[in-house]
């Protein structure tokens, strides 16, 4: 079961003739969870091929415009698909009211309940039975939220010559075992699912930092994530500004990663000054070399390192 991740909008700020407002799209199991929503988010969907109509979760990192303003368009789009299922947006405080305003002025004719969750503390803020989404408190210029989707460890490997061996019979009995349940068999001997099941797996863990200075803590949250996707701004050349505008650098981004031991980083909210974001490319991987550069409609595939 893989997991793709669709970068929707790549730009920071302003949108260029490349690249649209911040929005990344995570498919997992035909859930979509979408991390920010830049200007034209729909539009980015249609082409992408993303769905109105699927369960979707939308996580909010701040209250700048660039990464929220798509969110009318996007409930407009999904009424006139007359969409059904509730839409879920999490983000920091002033999301809720945002939503209400726009829905108390702007005639939507909606077709679906919106569930806000406003986020004022960080840690769990999203809890399903296979997957847990953690906020952490970043660094910008206004309260912004960096987000992590970590999936739960999937139960080890079933061994089937253990289970033949303890005289379990294949069918039902296997399967209950695989799911975690103690079973009995006709001659009364009980079987634990350890006894033919390996280690559990780890699952996958995907980090987006939304804009952000780098800030104590950022590497522990990102630790071991098989994806880091990062704020990289502007150049190395100008840190002191991105500094003083609360966003990275690409060295600065890399060193994250590094320190992190994350599988990739990828570098996005790119400045409308690079229209060849190549140097910014070659700025983080001196220090990190397993780097991408972010491209609106780049998808990745996040898969299982062990099977
Ligand atoms: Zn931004
Ligand atoms: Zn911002």
């Amino acid at each position: 079961m893989n997991i793709k991740v669709v970068f929707l909008g790549t730009a920071g700020s302003v949108p260029t003739s490349k690249r649209s407002l911040p929005a990344i799209l995570v498919k997992r199991k035909g859930e979509q969870l979408l991390f920010d929503c830049g200007e034209g988010v729909q539009r980015q969907m249609v082409i992408a091929g993303a769905s109105f109509h699927k369960d979707t979760r939308v996580f909010i990192t701040h209250m700048h415009g660039d990464h929220v303003l798509g969110l009318p368009g996007l409930m407009q789009t999904m009424a006139l698909h007359n969409r059904a299922k509730p839409l879920e947006v999490y983000g920091p405080p002033g999301i809720k009211k945002f939503i209400e305003c726009v829905r108390g002025s702007v005639q939507f004719g909606l077709t679906f309940p919106i569930e806000i969750h406003e986020i004022c503390e960080d840690g769990v803020v999203c809890e399903t039975p296979e997957y847990t989404v953690h906020a952490v408190w970043a660094y910008h210029v206004v309260p912004s939220l960096a987000y992590a989707l970590v999936e739960k460890p999937r139960p080890g490997k079933f061994h089937t010559e253990k289970a033949r061996a303890l005289g379990v019979p294949e069918g039902p009995l296997w399967g209950q075992l695989q799911r975690g349940k103690i079973i009995k068999l006709p001659n009364g001997r009980t079987v634990k699912p350890e006894d033919v099941l390996g280690p559990p797996r780890p699952g996958r863990k995907i980090v987006y930092t939304g804009d952000t200075r780098p800030f104590e803590g950022l590497a522990d949250f990102a630790v071991n994530a098989d994806l880091l996707i990062h704020d990289a701004t502007l150049g190395d050349e100008l840190a002191e500004r991105a500094a003083e505008d609360g966003h990275s650098t690409p060295s600065q981004a890399a060193e994250v990663a590094r320190k992190a031991g994350v599988k990739k980083l990828v570098l996005t909210h790119i400045s409308a000054r690079y229209a060849d974001a190549s140097v910014l490319l070659e700025q983080a991987r001196r220090i990190f070399e397993n780097t991408i550069m972010a491209e609106d409609f780049l998808t990745l595939d996040v898969p299982f390192l062990s099977e």
